[in-house]
């Protein structure tokens, strides 16, 4: 409030306000033109009683008089609706109970309207329960009031006051503006809050269809991201798989020393296309938060030299000293958690390390910080010397496409979702990735994880026994069906099934692999997932409902280039036993065949017998 406004102003401008609800500034209107009304016609009131020499009626009506007048300087300086409504009804209050019970002694027309209005008032300008106690207060005196004057019980020493007729209208009629213009004045603010508030409800409807809209296109468009990728991951890795493919077996065959030369120089490439298109799906897949991590058995000095193997070598190769360390405590333990994700998260750091040290050495470490009967805390650190981050990019390239500079985009290559992937995926698990670095000098990168505990003790297996080897005898009586619609494909198959003697039968779609399985006899089926025709998914589907158990319990591997999301799940329900990814491992698919065959009795093997095979 303003204020260097002179005494004077009674403006009613000072008190409304765009801020406040409908309601409200229905109230502070009410107030203060309720307030000038009775100021007018109590000062009439006043000068009539004085005329009339009525003692206590002049002192009631006088402070009501004088009441309505400070209240109403009081709300123009203040428009503390609340109060003022407090304070009036009180007033009023004492004043009806002084009336009745010494100036008139009596109830009558003038008290029973003070007593309306008091209850209209109290009850649109404080609510209900200030409008109940204000009601009861008045009511309460005026019944007894009636009752001990029905009995005839009620005597003062005092002379009742008699007012005569003239002042009886003046008040009836006063009276009965003021209800009249409390009513109409609640009246006109409750419609408008009722429209205001359909008139906001319809905008809200509206509002809420345009964001439902927004919402939908984004939804649709992620899916159409997602499906993009999914497809182009498909598109991409199907040649990709070729392109490894041959030149491994290309490499396999004796090339001369500048052919090989040349053929791993193809192989690294294809191989770094391959990581990168990788990094974009699995970026893509945590991003949608179709990630579910996996609770399986594992056990930690495995894991760790399962991923540093390669890069150890690769190290190796450039002059780095690699070293790596796990606690000794964790060898015999077996714990639950995602080895899958774990790789991934160490791997990609390991990787960096690599990618940009040149010297010097890569330390990672596994160490056990915390071990409750049930439970360990690990934690795993990889530090090498290479060239370092500045203190100002420490946070930021941990950011999706971002690397610490566009020259290490030129010199290292790379898409920079290596760390935004470790920092996603650890996050997804409430866990923080932390780095300290000094350019030029190196940088290590750490995190904590905890890992429940299993009961048994790991065993290292020997690794020579368990190592399956690529005996080209073991599977060279397998009956084999590919179904492949990609000729480039069947041909890279192809040759590499030679090389373990299986000569596959091959259908082009899922319908005709179904036909083929139906009469022919097959030990195995690699299927595909997208074929023309008839899908991978559906035929699987079609052979576990053959009658004939042979048939329909035929192993089947899917062969996948896709990154669906959901394709394990897909590929088990659809009653396939495995799959494996393209470009697939050689080891990897004979590993998988050879599990899967052997699982079948030997007596199911007719060495003699060719697969009959329509033509
Ligand atoms: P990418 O390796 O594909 O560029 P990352 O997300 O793995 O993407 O890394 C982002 C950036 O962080 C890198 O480009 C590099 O600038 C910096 N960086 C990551 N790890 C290291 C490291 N060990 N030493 C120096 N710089 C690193």
């Amino acid at each position: 409030m303003n204020k260097n406004v002179s005494f004077f102003n009674f403006s009613i401008r000072r008190i409304l306000s765009d801020h406040l609800s409908i309601l409200d500034n229905a109230r502070l209107r009410l107030l203060y033109y309720g307030l000038a009304l009775s100021f007018c016609t109590l000062f009439v009131l006043v000068a009539d009683i004085l005329y009339q020499q009525h003692p206590i009626l002049s002192y009631t009506t006088g402070a009501l008089f004088v009441t309505s007048a400070i209240l109403f300087k009081f709300l123009t300086y203040q428009p503390r609706w609340t109060l003022i409504s407090h304070l009036i009804l009180i007033v009023a209050t004492l004043v009806n109970i002084v009336d009745i019970y010494i100036a008139i002694q009596d109830v009558d027309v003038v008290t029973i309207e003070i007593i309306i209005m008091i209850l209209l008032f109290s009850f649109y300008m404080l609510g209900q329960k200030a409008g109940l106690i204000y009601s009861l207060i008045n009511i309460v005196p005026v019944v007894l009031m009636l009752i001990l004057k029905y009995n005839n019980d009620y005597l003062i020493g005092i002379k009742p006051e008699r007012v005569d007729d003239t002042t009886k209208i003046i008040s009836t009629f006063a009276c009965f503006i003021l209800i009249a213009f409390i009513h109409s004045h609640f009246y006109n603010a409750f419609i408008k809050t009722i429209k205001e508030l359909k008139e906001t409800s319809d905008k809200q409807s509206g509002i809420t269809a345009e964001f439902e809209e927004a919402m939908e296109k984004a939804q649709k468009s992620s899916e159409a991201k997602s499906e993009f990728l999914s497809t182009m991951s498909h598109e991409i890795r199907t040649p990709l798989n070729a392109v490894i493919g041959m030149s491994n077996l290309l490499i396999t065959g004796n090339p001369r020393p500048d052919q090989r030369e040349n053929l791993e120089v193809l192989k690294f490439s294809a191989g770094n296309l391959l990581s990168i298109v990788n990094d974009v799906l699995d970026f893509n897949k945590i991003e949608s938060g179709k990630l579910v991590f996996e609770n399986t058995k594992f056990n930690i000095v495995e894991l760790m030299q399962n991923i540093c193997g390669g890069q150890m070598m690769t190290a190796q190769a450039k002059g780095v000293l690699f070293k790596l360390d796990v606690d000794s405590s964790l060898s015999r333990k077996v714990l639950f958690g995602d080895p899958t994700r774990m790789t991934q998260i160490i791997f990609n750091l390991v990787s960096n390390a690599l990618k940009f040290t040149a010297q010097g050495s890569i330390s990672v470490k596994a160490t056990c910080i915390e071990d409750r009967h049930n439970r360990v805390t690990v934690n795993f650190s990889v530090k090498d010397t290479g060239i370092g981050i500045e203190q100002n990019r420490l946070d930021i390239i941990f950011e999706p496409f971002i690397q610490e500079s566009t020259s290490t985009t030129r010199q290292y290559g790379g898409t920079g979702l290596g760390l935004a992937i470790v920092k996603r995926l650890l996050e997804l698990q409430g866990l923080k990735i932390k780095v300290n670095s000094t350019p030029g000098v190196g940088s290590e990168f750490w995190f904590n994880m905890e890992f429940p505990v299993s009961t048994e003790v790991y065993e290292p297996t020997n690794i020579q026994s368990q190592t399956i080897t690529e005996n080209s005898e073991s599977l060279s009586a397998i009956r084999m069906l590919i179904a492949e619609d990609n000729p480039v494909n069947v041909m890279l198959m192809k040759k590499l099934l030679s090389k373990w003697n299986i000569v596959p039968s091959i259908a082009e779609n899922g319908e005709r692999a179904v036909e083929l399985v139906q009469y022919g006899n097959f030990d195995i089926i690699l299927m595909d997932l997208q074929m023309p025709v008839m899908n991978g998914f559906d035929a699987a589907i079609e052979i576990r409902k053959m009658p004939n158990p042979q048939k329909s319990g035929i192993p089947i591997i899917a062969l996948t280039a896709s990154a669906l999301f959901d394709i394990r799940e897909r590929v088990l329900e659809s009653g396939m036993n495995d799959y494996v990814s393209k470009p697939f491992k050689p080891n990897e698919l004979f590993e998988k065949i050879q599990n899967l065959v052997s699982k079948t009795s030997t007596t199911k093997f007719n060495f003699s017998e060719n697969p009959v095979v329509p033509q």
